[in-house]
Order: C-alpha cells, then structure tokens, then sequence
C-alpha cells in the first residue's frame, strides 16, 4: 500500500474555513492514489484553554485526569475534519487513541507511543476510508487516557508512520518549513531546504517549537524522513532527514531562542561532595527540567554560588522545594525571571576553529551581557536578559550569514 501520513497542526485546523482547505488537500493526495492517514491537533488555542481550566480547578489538579481533559481538544479538531471528507464524498471517520488502541508508556503528561495496533485501520483504509487520528494521545498498560508532551501530535505522525510503514511523513504547519531561526521574530530568517535530524533535535530541544524534539528523536531512531511544509500555500518546505543525505553545510544551520525562562542562584552554598545531588535530587522528583547550571568555587573555597535555569511557570514550585529542603545550607538565594537561551546549532562548528569567539564577540558588540554559557559539539547557548533577544537574533543571524 502507498500509504501517507499528514499531520495538521493547530493552527492549520484553526478555524471551519481552514478545516476546509486541510479537508482539500487530502483529497488531492487521494487523487495522487496515496492510502491517506491523517493525524491532527486540536484546534489552535484550544489545549491552551483546557490547561488553562486544569489550573483554576485545583492547584494540584490530577495528573490522570490532566491527560484525560487536555486531550479532549484533538476530538473535536478530528470529527470536523471528517464531517467535512464525507461532506466532500469521502468515506471518512475519526478515531481516538483509546479506540486503536495507541499504547504509550511512562509518566502522564509525558508519555511515549511504543507499539499503535494497525488493524482496524489498514481495513478501513482498504475499504477506501481515510481515517483521521487524533494526535498528541494514547492509553496505558491500565488503560488510562494518556498524552504524550505538548506538541506532541508531531510524535503521533512520526509513530505512525513508522508502523504504518509509510511513503511520506508531512508535517502542515502555519509557516512554509523550518527557518534559519523562527520567522515569526526575524522577518529575515530563511527557509531551510534540508537539515538533519541531529541539527533540527538541537534547534527544537533549544526553542523551535515547529517541531516537538521527541518526534525528532523518534524519526531519527525510525530513519523516517520528515517533510515540513505550509498548509496555506503549495511552496516547497523543508526535508528533516538523515545526514549522509546532506551535501553542503554552513557553520551554522540556525539559530533557537526561549522565552519564559528565570534563572535562581544560591550564594554561599557549604560546599561538600554530593551538594548538588541534594539540591537538583527533589527538583526532579517534582518534574522541574533544570536546564543551565553553573557552579562557582568562592575565593576560601569552603563555599560556592551554584546558578541554574528553569522555566518560569515552575518557579514558585522551585522556590518552595528549596526553602524546604533541609540536606542544603546556603547564605541566600536569589531569583530572576526575564532570561532567555539563545542558541546557534551546525554540525560546521565542529570543523571550524572561532565560531565561539565569534558569537560572543557579535553579542558583546551590541553590548548583550552574557550571563551563562554551556556548549556541545554542535551547539552554543548563551542566557542573556529577554529584553536583548532581538538585537541578539538580528546580530548573530547576520554574523553567520544567515540572511543569505
Ligand atoms: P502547529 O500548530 O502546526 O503544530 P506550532 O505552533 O507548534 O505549529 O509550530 C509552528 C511555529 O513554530 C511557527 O509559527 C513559528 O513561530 C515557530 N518556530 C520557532 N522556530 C522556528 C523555526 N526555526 N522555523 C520555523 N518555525 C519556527
Ligand atoms: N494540541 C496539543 C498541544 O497543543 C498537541 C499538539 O499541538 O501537537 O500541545
Ligand atoms: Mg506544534
């Protein structure tokens, strides 16, 4: 069978009119004798809203009952687009995850698709049916509704297409593919042709919502090539796929930033081995991601400053965890909201000496103070003050000449 997955994002089923379009085009691939699978994503707005309502609940709103509600929203986005294939003459219908089933393992809120059972669908789409799956959901071992990361319908398609064994895996989206860095903050950023899984994990783990970096992971794991492309307009987008398929790199392939980010510091920490074991140890049992971290030995070296980042929503979560924890004496702590990592990715910097000197350098140019750093071979990021990030997008963006 020539089977294609197309996935539809939030906003490319954001409103009736657009389900309309989106509706078109997987006719037009039933035209091209393409077997059709369709993953969508709720309605733009609509998980944000559902969260939303999680939190004025309960504080503490039940990590079961999250999944269940949060994932309400790929339901109806589903349904319409049915409704209007067997409005357009199709034979069509949604499906759930629950109802393949779509298995899943790990912790609520983030759970990973291991095995989708294919056979009502390889029926249906032997009937002739298009089958639209809801994306981003799927049961446990106990049969509870799960969901699999925010953004996660990008996740959905890759697993699919990989048990599906598709032709084609294309990801619809509200921009034209994946840019040198988000077109939607730098009017100047260009649409890249092809990037490899390796530099779209970095730039999407960094900041590049277009794509969730599970489904990176997942497609690179899979060798399943990754088309991305506008659901607006039939301009070619962007090929995520393996790196021996790649003949030209630049020293830089893009550039990522965040936003929402705060930073804490805890001055005069007693330094003594296992000292930030005890401090990250209760974080992570609470679910904060501690992104950079940097540890400085005080001049008597009995004591040391220890800085990391977090995202903003868990930094009230954060600061109670510290006051509680009694395995860590320090002097004071300070917080600060407003920070932003900024990143550049290539697999070009590991040929080329100065690209670090060189990033620094465009920043301090435009007098962006750099407060904390970390490298990987492919990647540099830098927090600096939000307030900097455009200046910084546009100096670097240019440094490593992206604009052309
Ligand atoms: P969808 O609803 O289709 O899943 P998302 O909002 O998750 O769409 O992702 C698309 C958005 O990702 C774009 O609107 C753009 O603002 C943002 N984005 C961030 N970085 C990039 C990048 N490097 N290239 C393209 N888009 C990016
Ligand atoms: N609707 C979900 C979200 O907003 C999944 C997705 O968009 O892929 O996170
Ligand atoms: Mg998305």
């Amino acid at each position: 069978m020539k089977i294609v997955v197309l996935k539809f994002g939030g906003t490319s089923v954001g409103t009736i009119e657009k389900i309309k379009k989106v509706s078109r085009i997987i006719g037009e691939f039933r035209k091209k004798k393409y077997k059709v699978i369709v993953v969508s994503s709720a309605m733009s707005g609509v998980t944000n809203e559902l969260v939303k309502k999680s939190r004025l609940i309960s504080e503490n709103f039940s990590e079961n009952e999250y999944d269940v509600l949060v994932s309400s929203g790929e339901q109806m986005a589903c349904s319409l687009i049915a409704g209007r294939l067997i409005n357009n003459g199709f034979k069509s219908r949604s499906w759930l995850g629950w109802q393949l089933p779509i298995f899943t393992y790990g912790p609520h809120k983030n759970s990973r698709i291991y095995q989708i059972n294919k056979n009502k669908i390889i029926k249906y789409l032997r009937e002739g049916g298009i089958p639209i799956i809801a994306g981003f959901q799927g049961i446990n071992k106990e049969n509870r509704i799960t969901t699999i990361g925010r953004g996660g319908s990008d996740a959905s398609a890759i697993m699919l297409a990989k048990f599906f064994k598709a032709k084609r895996c294309i990801i619809y989206t509200d921009v034209e593919g994946v840019f040198t860095t988000d077109p939607n903050k730098l009017s100047k950023a260009k649409k890249i042709k092809v990037i490899s899984y390796e530099e779209m994990l970095e730039m999407a783990s960094l900041g590049a919502k277009v794509m969730q970096p599970v489904s990176i992971q997942d497609a690179r794991l899979n060798r399943i090539d990754i088309e991305v492309k506008s659901s607006f307009t039939n301009r070619p987008g962007t090929l995520i796929t393996k790196k021996s398929n790649i003949t030209k790199n630049k020293i830089i392939t893009g550039i990522s930033s965040t936003h929402n980010d705060s930073k804490v510091t805890l001055v005069g920490v007693k330094d003594r081995p296992g000292v930030a074991a005890s401090i990250f140890k209760p974080l992570s049992i609470n679910s904060i991601n501690v992104d950079m971290v940097v540890q400085n030995i005080s001049a008597n070296g009995k004591e040391t400053d220890l800085t990391f980042t977090i995202k903003t929503d868990d930094l009230n979560k954060t600061k109670r965890i510290i006051k509680e924890n009694k395995k860590i004496n320090f002097r004071k702590i300070l917080f600060e909201k407003g920070v932003s990592k900024i990143s550049i990715i290539g697999v070009g910097m590991i040929t080329t000496p100065g690209v670090t000197f060189r990033m620094f350098q465009s920043l301090s140019s435009k007098n962006i103070n750099i407060q904390v750093i970390s490298t990987s071979e492919i990647k540099i990021s830098v927090l600096i003050n939000s307030k900097d990030v455009k200046k910084a997008l546009i100096v670097l963006h240019k440094e490593f000449k992206l604009d052309k």
